[in-house]
């Protein structure tokens, strides 16, 4: 993974966009790669989930295998569930990058990769970290794939404007590209109905953009916000039922919310078994809702 910087001296050049608006024709191409972040660090997660389940479904510890104790239970639900509320908004922002000719489509993609980028991209690290620790010791070892997923996970977060750098781009297309934040609360209130916690995060996310004075302070909150409501919409519409269920009862709601993975309300992690059973069917079932987004 090499990539060079090249100076260019003397050298004749046209100028791609209008004078002024550099920032504006570079966004059209950072568009592509903050996409490829997301695609990268969603599929890492995968990956991760998928050792991290193999690992338990082997894996025998206290009598049992490890992925029929209770509390492993609840920390590969969530580490499941969380990735597949990444691909999901992943592929939501690819349909959209292949309907740019529709105007909402375009501006979805404007806003919506840099809330995308930021919030997949800093979920990964702990994320691979915590797929890692379910493996235990042999996790850590650099000739398991695992070292490998960890050591990568950041670089997706830092590159191509790293998390600051989003949120602020976050900004300046609600303020700059008309339409634009419009398009995304148009695609999230397609979820509305969908789960009545959900419906409240919608509720609540209105409230951030009224006070303009410090939404610059406040940035990162506002677009982990912005990526959980969409997250979560996507998920009420598309997804199995439990990962959507899980997702709004441990992300939606402040009582639930654990720091850590693992952390998932009564209820949830007792389907995680399911989730076990139906890891290996999870590419198939991206491929049917990616179908549906179409
Ligand atoms: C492996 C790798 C390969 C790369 N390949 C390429 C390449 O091929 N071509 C290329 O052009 N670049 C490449 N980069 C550069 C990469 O895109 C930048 O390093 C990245 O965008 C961060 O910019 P920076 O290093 O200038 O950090 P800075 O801009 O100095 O940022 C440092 C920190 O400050 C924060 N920050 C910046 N501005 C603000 C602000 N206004 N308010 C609050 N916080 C702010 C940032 O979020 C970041 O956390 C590569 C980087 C890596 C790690």
């Amino acid at each position: 993974m090499f990539r060079t910087e090249v100076e260019l001296r003397g050298a004749l050049a046209w100028m791609v966009g209008e004078e002024g608006r550099g920032i504006r024709t570079i966004i059209d191409m950072v568009a592509m790669t903050r996409f490829d972040c997301m695609v990268g660090s969603s599929a890492g997660m995968r990956q991760a989930v998928a050792q991290a389940i193999h690992h338990c479904d082997n894996r025998k510890a206290f009598g049992k295998h490890l992925s029929d104790q209770p509390l492993m239970q609840n920390v590969l639900a969530d580490l499941a569930i969380e990735q597949e509320a990444a691909l999901l908004l992943t592929l939501r922002i690819a349909s959209a990058l292949d309907r740019r000719d529709q105007e909402a489509e375009n501006l979805l993609v404007r806003i919506g990769t840099s809330v995308g980028k930021y919030w997949i991209c800093k979920r990964t690290p702990g994320h691979a970290y915590e797929a890692m620790e379910c493996i235990g010791g042999s996790g850590v070892m650099e000739e398991r794939i695992m070292a490998r997923l960890f050591r990568e996970s950041p670089v997706n977060a830092i590159w191509e404007g790293s998390g600051n750098v989003q949120c602020l781009d976050m900004l300046r297309a609600m303020n700059r590209e008309t339409g634009s934040l419009d398009a995304y609360l148009a695609e999230v209130e397609l979820g509305r109905g969908g789960d009545r916690r959900l419906d409240r995060f919608i509720d609540s996310l209105a409230g951030e953009f009224v006070e303009t004075d410090t939404v610059e302070y406040r940035a990162r909150r506002i677009v982990e916000k912005m990526a959980l409501a969409l997250q979560g919409s996507l998920l009420v519409r598309y997804a199995d039922k439990a990962v959507a269920d899980g997702f709004c009862g441990s992300r939606l709601t402040d009582e639930n919310s654990g720091w850590l993975y693992g952390s998932l309300p009564v209820g949830v992690g007792d389907c995680s078994s399911c989730f076990t059973r139906c890891s290996l069917a999870i590419t198939e079932r991206h491929w049917q809702i990616d179908s549906r987004l179409r």
